[in-house]
């Protein structure tokens, strides 16, 4: 993508396919020759004309609502004008084309992906974490990742960066006043309070932190994957917990033979819960490629849910399974068909689910993985009941570290919480240079330089043309 390109862009604004309305859009630095020759009548701006869409030939390709914003007060802060007509693809598509002619002499191309929220972007009509809230905005999967896209996109969580930035640099500047009188430096902390200062910031910022990382749970989820012998009851188990979900359940039929993803929201946090191949040994071709597809599946999971019959646990093959799961990952041992125990069982595991869970059937007690030994990794459920489900949802929940707050997260990126976790570094050495004996100020100034470009860098105020261009071309057409 060519950034700071000033030729006037058209697009598709509205989403592909069949809708009561679509809309297309052009950006351009100046509209007007372009106006000219594409209506008759003169827009006038912020004003709702409805009009017929010409071509060449006078003809009417359709008729509905042109709408012009002369920069800088639009959306892009160059002139921006708005077709909006019927929502049909041929019909958007001929009043794209026809403008496209007949914008040909001034320049107007198609725009790339993002390019309208970028030129927004660069007339500084948002900072770049309110233009990738754009983004994720339009992508949210739940009402929760929506609220949150929707208060960073209106300033929230750059307003907050902002502001701790604010109190970086007007400290770093009574640090680098202090170091031209180098006779002062020795109570320069003193004087200005600035532990309790640097204090003050270091817990803003980890109040911060916390909050990206809820922001980020919600964008990017939890990747979970379902794992057993066959017949255990992993397919009911994903169909029950995406039960009480259905209206936003996206099945994505992976190689059907072998894997299923469904989305599913638990407390609005989206979980990509993959349903895998049984494990087993098998002579069966077909089904030895799904099985070997379930253990490259393990490998990248968040989570794992190792799920077993509640009659047989830590069989023979469960063990196997178990020893083989990647270490690194966090196992969550669950004993499925509780129903099919006695009562008294059945009550023992819905009323205790941490407790030391005995390996069924009078078997000696098997050596288990480390990560699934450990308390509170286990639970009993019925998918056919539904017994155990909520605990299991609440241990997911646990798992992906959501803690729900007073306060709504934004929606934060990966970049973010880098840039937060840095900026956190850098405070943490500007700390230990200021409580060592021979106090070094300029290092301590150094490190709160530092410290405030991390900052910046989350509201794009330093960025590479290369980062620009990975953001914005991640965007769908027309935004
Ligand atoms: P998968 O091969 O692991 O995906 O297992 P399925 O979900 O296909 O289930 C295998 C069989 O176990 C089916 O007949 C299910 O109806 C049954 N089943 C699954 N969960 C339960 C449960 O909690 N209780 C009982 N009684 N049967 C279940
Ligand atoms: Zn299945």
């Amino acid at each position: 993508m060519t950034l700071r390109s000033h030729e006037p862009i058209i697009a598709i604004a509205t989403a592909p396919g069949h809708g009561g309305i679509g809309v297309v859009r052009i950006s351009a630095s100046d509209i007007d020759p372009l106006l000219a020759r594409l209506f008759t009548v003169q827009l006038k701006p912020r004003h709702a004309h409805y009009l017929p869409f010409n071509d060449k030939n006078g003809n009417a390709i359709d008729a509905g609502i042109a709408l012009l914003f002369k920069g800088p007060h639009s959306y892009t802060g160059e002139d921006v004008l708005e077709l909006q007509g019927h929502g049909g693809p041929a019909v958007l598509r001929r009043v794209l084309d026809h403008c496209l002619e007949v914008g040909k002499e001034y320049g107007l191309r198609h725009a790339e992906p993002g390019e309208f929220t970028q030129r927004a972007f660069l007339n500084e009509r948002l900072d770049l974490a309110q233009a990738e809230a754009v983004a994720d905005l339009i992508d949210a999967s739940s009402a929760a990742a929506a609220r949150s896209a929707m208060a960073s996109l209106s300033g929230a969580f750059s307003s907050r960066v902002n502001a701790l930035g604010d109190r970086i640099v007007r400290l770093r500047i009574l640090v680098e006043a202090t170091l031209d009188f180098p006779e002062e430096e020795i109570d320069f902390l003193e004087k200005y309070q600035a532990h309790a200062t640097l204090q003050d910031i270091q817990s803003d910022l980890t109040a911060l932190i916390a909050l990206a990382k809820q922001g980020m749970i919600l964008r990017e989820g939890l990747h979970v994957v379902l794992a057993g012998q066959p017949n255990v009851g992993k397919s009911s188990l994903l169909n029950a917990l995406a039960g009480d979900d259905i209206a936003i359940v996206t099945p994505v039929a992976g190689t059907t033979r072998d894997k299923v993803i469904q989305q599913i929201h638990i407390q609005g946090v989206p979980l990509h819960i993959v349903d895998t191949a049984g494990l087993r040994e098998t002579e069966d071709t077909v089904e030895s490629i799904g099985i070997a597809r379930t253990w490259a599946e393990l490998e990248k999971a968040n989570v794992i849910i190792h799920l077993q019959d509640a009659r047989a646990r830590n069989d023979e093959l469960d063990t196997a399974i178990t020893n083989r799961l990647p270490a690194q990952t966090p196992v969550l041992k669950v004993f499925n068909k509780i129903d099919l125990l006695d009562t008294a069982a059945q009550a023992e595991f819905l009323s205790s689910p941490d407790m030391d869970i005995p390996s069924g059937d009078g078997r000696s007690a098997p050596e288990v993985h480390a990560a699934a030994a450990a308390p509170g990794l286990a639970l009993g459920i019925s998918a056919k009941t539904g017994d155990g489900l909520d605990m299991l949802r609440q241990k997911l929940l646990d798992i992906a570290g959501w803690s729900p707050t007073s306060e709504s997260p934004w929606l934060a990126r990966e970049r973010h919480l880098k840039a937060l976790d840095s900026a956190g570094n850098h405070m943490a050495l500007a700390v230990e240079h200021a409580s060592q004996n021979d106090r070094v100020l300029d290092l301590f100034a150094e490190e709160l330089r530092l410290a405030h470009e991390d900052l910046c860098a989350i509201t794009g105020q330093f960025t590479s043309d290369d980062l620009l261009g990975e953001i914005f071309s991640s965007f769908c057409i027309g935004k």
